[in-house]
């Protein structure tokens, strides 16, 4: 949850992230900071951070790679009973109101969210080489989409965009484009 501070050109807006993190960051401190994010939010907000929505949650950030709702349970049961289906979705549904995890509907997994509380449209890098996913949140970007879908009649509550392509990493390792 790494913000970028105001050294941001103007194609950058300050809070438009530059994903995906290089392979040898400190992946503890990006999953500590969203589960204390986590704790925030629901303090905040007077909502309880269960057991079961704090561990849904720890799987999800344990990397930057998103993950689907069998392979969460498959974890989860890693170290104890396989949970229900239903408790793992309804976590789900409470992280995403939270605006901590994002679902990816092309890969239909699940992601921690990389960017700033507030409610955002976000642009997600995937790499089809290593699985990363980065997250952008570019107000140009969903200006663009509110002002286009709004000249056809639309109007946009979740302008999302999933965008395919090659990580830095993998395209230094000369993985096909
Ligand atoms: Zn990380
Ligand atoms: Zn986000
Ligand atoms: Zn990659």
């Amino acid at each position: 949850m790494q913000r970028k501070t105001q050294s941001d050109t103007p194609a950058q807006p300050p809070d438009a992230l530059v994903p995906p993190p290089d392979a040898d960051h400190d992946h503890d401190r990006c999953r500590d900071a969203l589960l204390e994010e986590a704790e925030r939010r629901c303090a905040e907000r007077r909502q309880r951070l269960t057991p079961q929505r704090r561990r849904v949650l720890a799987v999800i950030a344990d990397g930057h790679t998103a993950i689907g709702a069998y392979e969460i349970m498959d974890r989860l049961a890693e170290d104890g009973s396989r949970p229900a289906p239903i408790s793992v979705y309804r976590a789900l549904d409470f992280l995403m109101a939270l605006g901590l995890v994002h679902r990816l509907a092309s890969l239909n997994a699940f992601v921690a969210c990389a960017g700033p509380e507030r409610a955002h449209g976000a642009q997600f890098l995937i790499c089809r080489g290593c699985g990363v996913v980065g997250e952008l949140n570019d107000a140009e970007v969903d200006r663009a989409i509110g002002t286009a879908a709004a000249a056809a009649g639309f109007a946009v509550t979740a302008p999302l965009v999933e965008v395919n392509g090659l990580c830095r990493s993998c395209r230094d390792s000369n993985v096909p484009a």
